[in-house]
């Protein structure tokens, strides 16, 4: 199917893009395209005007501040995935952004395109969740900073306002003693795909046992989620397989968990709990 008709505009800068979107209330930012054009064919999105920001210098680095990195938005998910400070300060994101799409898509689409478009099966959405990121939003009224928490509202839908472009995430980096981890169950049996469940979890450890945890979920809700019992479960423990199993018991507390076309609510459930045990692990693993 084509799209409807739209105008288009390739901005030079970041001003030029905020001041096109602030004048055009039916505008709709484009990076990588992979998820707004589909979506255009299908008629699902019908913007008034695309406003191209993939040639706006400035917005493909990864900087890393010591304690932090922040990925700019035209990072794509290629260069997320094989980045060393990635790998070693966030590795649940270099692994979430490895196993998003095919090579075609990791090499177009961008970390902050995968997060601003908040689909429920998205991959990096779950790691910057348990990583505890902030979005930095950017419009013509000036910057705001909104964390990973109260950024997913709902199926496609983020905190940001029409007028903002997510202009970069910042992840805080696992420090000593912690680690963290992503995985999960791709749609067509394979992990190159979007998830049908997925998982990643952030594990700091102490003295031989759980100091500090974060798992977050996707595939399985309207949004990418917090999986906040498991968490709990997890402090205080000794990390041992047992104790990991019976913390990611708590995967889909509080979740309503969706059925759809590729699983049923027993199923996916079913699925939460073993990613999120594999998660933790790993990230127990990284972490010691
Ligand atoms: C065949 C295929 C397979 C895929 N498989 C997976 C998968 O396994 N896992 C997965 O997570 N994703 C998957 N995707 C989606 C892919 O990750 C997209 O790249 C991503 O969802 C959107 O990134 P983008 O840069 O292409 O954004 P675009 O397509 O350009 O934009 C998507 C949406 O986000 C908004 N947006 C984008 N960037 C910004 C910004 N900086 N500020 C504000 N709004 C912005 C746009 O307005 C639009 O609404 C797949 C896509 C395809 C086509």
């Amino acid at each position: 199917m084509y799209p409807r008709s739209f105008e288009y505009v390739a901005a030079a800068s970041l001003d030029e893009a905020l001041s096109a979107l602030a004048d055009n209330p039916g505008a709709k930012v484009m990076t990588g395209g992979m998820s707004l054009i589909p979506l255009m064919k299908l008629r699902l999105f019908s913007p008034s005007l695309v406003v191209d920001i993939g040639r706006v210098p400035g917005l493909d680095a990864i900087d890393d501040s010591g304690d932090q990195l922040a990925i700019g938005a035209l990072v794509r998910h290629a260069a997320t995935a094989s980045s060393d400070a990635v790998k070693s300060g966030a590795a649940a994101l270099a692994q979430a952004a490895a196993l998003t799409g095919d090579v075609q898509v990791r090499n177009r689409g961008t970390t902050c395109g995968a997060i601003a478009h908040a689909d429920i099966a998205a991959d990096q959405t779950a790691a910057v969740l348990a990583l505890g990121a902030t979005m930095v939003a950017k419009s013509t009224s000036g910057e705001r900073e909104i964390a990973a928490a109260d950024f997913f509202v709902d199926t496609l839908t983020s905190a940001l306002e029409p007028d903002e472009i997510l202009v970069e995430v910042r992840v805080p980096k696992t420090g000593a003693g912690s680690g963290s981890a992503y995985g999960k169950l791709g749609r067509r049996g394979g992990q190159s795909d979007y998830a049908v469940a997925g998982a990643a979890a952030v594990v700091t450890m102490d003295g031989g046992n759980v100091a500090a945890a974060s798992v977050a979920l996707t595939g399985v809700g309207t949004k990418p989620t917090l999986a906040a019992g498991v968490a709990e479960a997890l402090v205080g423990t000794d990390g041992s397989a047992e104790a990991v199993a019976g913390a990611a018991g708590r995967a889909t507390e509080g979740v309503t968990v969706l059925e759809d076309l590729y699983g049923s609510e027993e199923y996916k459930s079913h699925l939460a709990q073993v990613y999120a045990a594999r998660a933790i692990n790993a990230a127990i693993a990284a972490a010691t």
